[in-house]
């Protein structure tokens, strides 16, 4: 109804100059290409109505990159810096759907300033013990938090490289629009 993506599709089928870029299966993941121009088809649930495009940022760094910040924090740093991969798609998302995304990042904020009041609160005690309990604490929040509420609202990356993203979390029935959507055309 309202999805008004920048390029026609119709218009741009077969491009390689824009709006060219396909949608495909790997395993589990959905490949989009950058350049992939999405039908109006909810990426969440595949509902066809209310349907808008919205863009949304991703960025991507390898499980070694971050995993290195747990044990050597400023190398870790500088390793996810150095391999960060970002990129930014066009979304076909339905109002319901959009409105979950947009709670799922606020929980996202409610959850890192759970984890830096614990770590500031447990400072202002002595006792390591109690240090622990409310680090510890204050992380199991966040964890469940981002598994529990925000996973289920958002897509999730699992990769991205120069020409793609790698997405999970998105709706079969949307998939299965996608993949056949700039081969049909
Ligand atoms: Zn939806």
């Amino acid at each position: 109804m309202s999805f008004d993506p920048y390029a026609p599709p119709t218009a741009q089928a077969g491009g390689p100059a824009g709006g060219g870029g396909r949608v495909h299966l790997a395993g589990s993941d959905l490949v989009i290409e950058k350049t992939a121009v999405l039908p109006p088809i909810c990426i969440k649930c595949g509902n066809r109505s209310d349907v808008r495009s919205v863009a949304k940022k991703f960025q991507w760094s390898p499980t070694w990159a971050r995993l290195m910040i747990v044990f050597c924090t400023i190398g870790g740093i500088i390793a996810m810096l150095v391999t960060q991969k970002k990129a930014e798609l066009l979304l076909p998302l339905c109002g319901p759907c959009d409105a979950r995304w947009k709670a799922a990042r606020n929980a996202t904020i409610v959850g890192v300033v759970v984890i830096v009041a614990a770590f500031l609160g447990a400072r202002l005690s002595d006792d390591p013990s109690v240090f622990g309990v409310a680090v510890l604490g204050g992380i199991a929040v966040f964890v469940a938090l981002m598994v529990a509420y925000v996973r289920p609202r958002v897509i999730t990356v699992t990769k991205i490289d120069d020409a793609a993203v790698y997405c999970r979390g998105f709706s079969p029935d949307a998939a299965r629009e996608m993949t056949g959507y700039q081969t049909s055309t």
